[in-house]
């Protein structure tokens, strides 16, 4: 991509356009490949383009946005303490046609791909996050179900409504007693004679719950530990209602509630996707809404960026701008480079969904992980350089922490995923092991759900080495990047060696080493998302782009951090203090407090 920039208002933004398609790997994935030390350059190289169609489009829904949404930082405010949105603000959405922005035309819809998509909430978390939160939840999750998984006639049916925002959709999958393990839900659905479904159960914290017209509910339908499966549930419905507004540290604006269920019909033309499909379904669902999430991550860094820099630049202390001293500068260096990395990230990503790369799961965690993380980091540095003023709630700074909180733990926590790039990546380096993987092909396909499921697997020998060599980067890269470049092709194979050495030493007992399991995941996540940031440096140089040098720059920056992470990772998987962890966690979780007071 050339040009994914900080545009000012109305001007066209970057959207990931696909490489030239005989060279994309569509029936690989770039992050897992990491894994078997193998950098897919085919995958990586040269940085994704902006579509012609996009460019189109999202010049003017940018500008539209910008119309909509600047100057209402008084009313964002407001609705933040209210913890409320007005229907005539959501309605001014529908107007703007933010319902549809991913529904096909034929239904609508804008039908924008998955790069554009990131991008529209991109620029409405520059506003508010509380507003991305009414979008993303419609779109990424809400209705995303109907989109790939629905039926000719639940699509006629739904979508035309969706696109218009007449029907506002919802994603309802958690339940008091079940959240990580999504696999646990107790919400029945058993069939009738007549073949409908009679759907019984209780959801909880589900985003737009209190405005929707449509849910995508999951429920068991085979007994208590029988399959679970997707339905299409309207509001109107009997028995479906909902609890209030729930009250909440950030995105308060945004509606969450209890959503429930009793004696509710269903048709039998409304399950979604197939009986006992519903666990595919919702991880379907919820790999391919993460660049809404991302997109909305980027841009809350943004304004981040934007509010601390002027902040730095006015506020006068010892004589002289803060900004001129070294600590305030190293912050807003670090925001850069985070912001930056994440951006690559997530475009890459769409540009993988957009092609129609088969497996991108491990991607899509990644780039939450990442994009999550690094806002957060991000906030509590413009936070910081604010000082005093940061903390107070006539400045933006603290509503955006708040709001940005819930990023690490929804759409599946920080936690989870983490475990999930290592259990995926970890099986890949198994299958090169070969004698693992028909072993453990069944628990891996499913990692969320195989926790603890591993115990039997004893004494099971791994005999066989990789013996994957280094794997160079044949691409041509500006020579300031050689560094960078000679990083990640170390590190692949370190990688590569590493989990190895942990499928080796652990065999099948691997997936309850979860110290080991995150420290191989952050190795990946920085390959990757290193990777990601090269890759567009590179393009952006390769192209004369007028910020290449300060480009170049980040991604070598990122490469000497990710460098020095991923060396104590590596090292930490033999030389660690896990095992005291662990005892001290066991001490103070037995006690229940800390044992040590003065008096
Ligand atoms: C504001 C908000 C909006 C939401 N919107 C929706 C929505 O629209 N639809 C919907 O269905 N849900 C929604 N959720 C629910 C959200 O997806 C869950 O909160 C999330 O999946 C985590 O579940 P939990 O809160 O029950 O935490 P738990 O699963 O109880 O986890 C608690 C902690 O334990 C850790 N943990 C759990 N299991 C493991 C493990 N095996 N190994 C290591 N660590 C572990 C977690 O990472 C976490 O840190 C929303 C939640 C909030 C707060």
């Amino acid at each position: 991509m050339s040009e994914i920039k900080d545009v000012p208002t109305g001007t066209v933004p970057a959207a990931p356009e696909a490489n030239a398609p005989d060279r994309l790997r569509r029936d690989q994935s770039a992050a897992k490949s990491l894994f078997v030390g193998s950098i897919l350059e085919e995958n990586l190289f040269p940085y994704p383009k902006i579509r012609a169609r996009d460019r189109e489009i999202l010049g003017s829904v940018v500008e539209a946005i910008d119309g909509f949404l600047a100057e209402r930082d008084a009313d964002f405010k407001k609705w933040d303490r209210e913890a409320h949105q007005p229907e005539e603000f959501i309605q001014g959405l529908r107007d703007m046609g933010l319902f549809g922005l991913i529904i096909p035309e034929e239904h609508g819809g804008l039908e924008l791909s998955n790069g554009a998509y990131a991008r529209v909430l991109t620029q409405t978390s520059t506003h508010d996050a509380s507003v991305s939160l009414t979008i993303g939840a419609h779109s990424s999750i809400g209705m995303k179900g109907i989109l790939l998984f629905g039926t000719d006639a639940q699509k006629a049916k739904y979508l035309p409504k969706l696109a218009s925002g007449e029907y506002i959709a919802a994603f309802c999958l958690t339940e008091s007693g079940s959240g990580s393990d999504a696999a646990s839900i107790r919400t029945s659905a058993k069939r009738n004679a007549d073949g409908s479904w009679t759907l019984n159960g209780e959801k909880i914290w589900i985003t737009n719950g209190g405005i929707a017209q449509v849910y995508t509910v999951f429920a068991r339908t085979e007994g208590t530990d029988g399959k679970i499966t997707a339905f299409v549930v309207e509001a109107g419905w009997s028995g479906v209602s909902h609890g209030s507004h729930e009250d909440k540290m950030g995105i308060r604006a945004s509606s969450t509630t209890v959503v429930g269920f009793a004696d509710v019909r269903v048709p039998a033309e409304n399950v979604l996707g197939g009986e006992g499909k519903g666990f595919k379904v919702a991880m379907g669902i919820l790999n391919s809404g993460r660049t809404g999430l991302g997109g909305g991550a980027v841009g809350g860094m943004k304004t981040l960026i934007r509010l601390c820099t002027a902040q730095a630049n006015e506020r006068k202390q010892f004589g002289a701008p803060i900004a001129s001293y070294g600590l305030v500068r190293e912050k807003i260096a670090q925001m850069t480079i985070d912001c930056f990395a994440a951006e690559s990230t997530v475009w890459m990503l769409a540009h993988y969904i957009d092609s129609g790369v088969e497996d991108y799961a491990t991607e899509a965690a990644i780039s939450k992980v990442f994009a999550s993380d690094a806002i957060q980091r991000c906030g509590q540095e413009a936070l910081q350089i604010a000082g005093g003023n940061g903390f107070m709630r006539e400045y933006p700074y603290e509503q955006i922490v708040r709001d940005s909180r819930i990023l690490s733990i929804f759409e599946g926590t920080n936690e989870i995923l983490r475990l999930f790039v290592g259990l995926s990546g970890l099986k890949d380096a198994g299958k090169a092991l070969g004698e693992l993987k028909s072993a453990v092909d069944d628990i891996f396909n499913n990692p969320i759900k195989g926790f603890g499921m591993l115990s039997g697997y004893a004494g099971h020998k791994l005999t066989q080495a990789t013996g994957v060599g280094r794997d160079r980067i044949a691409s041509r890269l500006p020579k300031d990047l050689a560094d960078a470049q000679g990083v990640y092709e170390k590190y692949a194979l370190e990688l590569s060696a590493a989990s190895d050495f942990v499928l080796r030493k652990y065999g099948k007992a691997v997936v309850d080493r979860q110290y080991d399991l995150k420290r191989l995941a952050d190795v990946a996540i920085d390959l990757f998302v290193g990777l990601c940031t090269l890759s567009r440096a590179a393009t952006l140089s390769a192209e004369g782009h007028a910020q290449a040098a300060q480009a170049i720059s980040i991604a070598s920056l990122f490469s000497q951090q990710a460098k020095r992470r991923m060396a104590a990772n590596l090292r930490r998987l033999t030389r660690n203090e896990d095992a005291a962890m662990d005892a001290l966690a066991g001490f103070t979780l037995e006690r229940g407090a800390y044992a040590w007071d003065v008096l």
